[in-house]
């Protein structure tokens, strides 16, 4: 065996915006979505193998450890792609919760894209390997990429823009796991309100924060809140406790809160904590994926 390993941070997203603009032919809904990555991150470790196989492992968290694992998916499709004849084994170290609307396992299959690119000497493009990440799931594309992000199509047309003004993230996440599809299933498109997308975008490109706070919004939240009484608690908690904005990320049932003091931050952490188990506090992400490097996640 060769001891040749690539270790690689997969940070979790949030989406600022998030709407629903139709169903399409193809079962795909077209969205408009406003992404972000925060400092809230998987960590993927790559080894060479040189034997022709995909081992894959977990820590952390409860993933599947076989072919359904998005990671898994990543090298197989590079394999199958490209005809590779060396093998990987793929070490996970969950810190995102599953199923929270953190886009976590798509962050690891973006992570181990990126990794078995160099790995494997595949010497493909960032926007080729993107294109292969779609493959993988609709939130792949934005995840090799990082960053701020306008996501159209079915989430894997990817425009970036400038990152929003620096702030604090607070994500709490109830005991619960949301299945997208059901959420997207349920969805009645006919009869939603549209956030304001490009107010959202001008707030940003302005640096406006009280304007990214006040223009949050997601159309997901129509079918997720009725479901999950308890992800509307904890945004109303949120908001009383002082958050400068509140929204649920994806199709939940994480809620994110903005803030721009640490000291409030802190404060709205310790009083969630009782009402809530998983809680963070992070940043938001700068621009591409070479910010992701040197960072390390708040520990309050
Ligand atoms: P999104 O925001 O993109 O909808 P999510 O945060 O809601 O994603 P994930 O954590 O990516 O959800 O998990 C969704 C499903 O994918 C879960 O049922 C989980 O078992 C499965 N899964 C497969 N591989 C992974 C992985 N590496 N990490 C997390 N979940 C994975």
């Amino acid at each position: 065996m060769n001891d040749k390993k690539i270790s690689i941070k997969a940070p979790a997203k949030i989406n600022l915006s998030l709407d629903v603009l139709g169903k399409r032919k193809d079962g795909y809904h077209e969205v408009k979505m406003i992404m972000t990555t925060v400092d809230l991150a998987d960590r993927v470790e790559l080894t060479l193998l040189e034997e022709n196989k995909i081992t894959i492992e977990s820590t952390g968290g409860f993933v599947p450890l076989d072919q359904r694992n998005l990671a898994y998916q990543a090298a197989m499709l590079l394999k199958e792609t490209f005809g590779v004849k060396k093998g990987v084994g793929i070490h996970i170290s969950k810190n995102i919760p599953v199923a929270a609307g953190l886009a976590g396992g798509s962050s690891d299959a973006a992570a181990t894209l990126k990794g078995l690119n160099e790995l494997w000497e595949l010497g493909l493009s960032i926007d080729e390997v993107a294109v292969l990440g779609a493959k993988i799931g609709s939130d792949v594309s934005f995840c090799v990429y990082g960053g701020t992000a306008i996501a159209t199509g079915r989430g894997e047309h990817i425009e970036h823009i400038k990152p929003p003004p620096p702030c604090w993230v607070l994500l709490a996440k109830p005991p619960i796991g949301v299945s997208t599809a059901e959420v997207y299933r349920k969805l009645d498109v006919q009869n939603i309100e549209h956030p304001d997308i490009d107010a959202m975008v001008r707030a940003i490109d302005t640096y406006d924060y009280e304007a990214v706070c006040s223009q949050l919004g997601n159309v997901l939240e129509t079918v997720t809140l009725p479901l999950y009484p308890e992800v509307k608690q904890i945004k109303d908690q949120m908001s009383r406790l002082g958050a400068d904005g509140v929204l649920m990320s994806g199709s939940g049932p994480t809620v994110f809160g903005l803030f721009q003091h640490e000291s409030r931050v802190n404060r709205v952490y310790n009083g969630l904590r009782g009402f809530c188990t998983e809680v963070y506090a992070v940043r938001l992400l700068g621009e591409g994926q070479d910010d992701f490097k040197d960072y390390n996640r708040e520990k309050l």
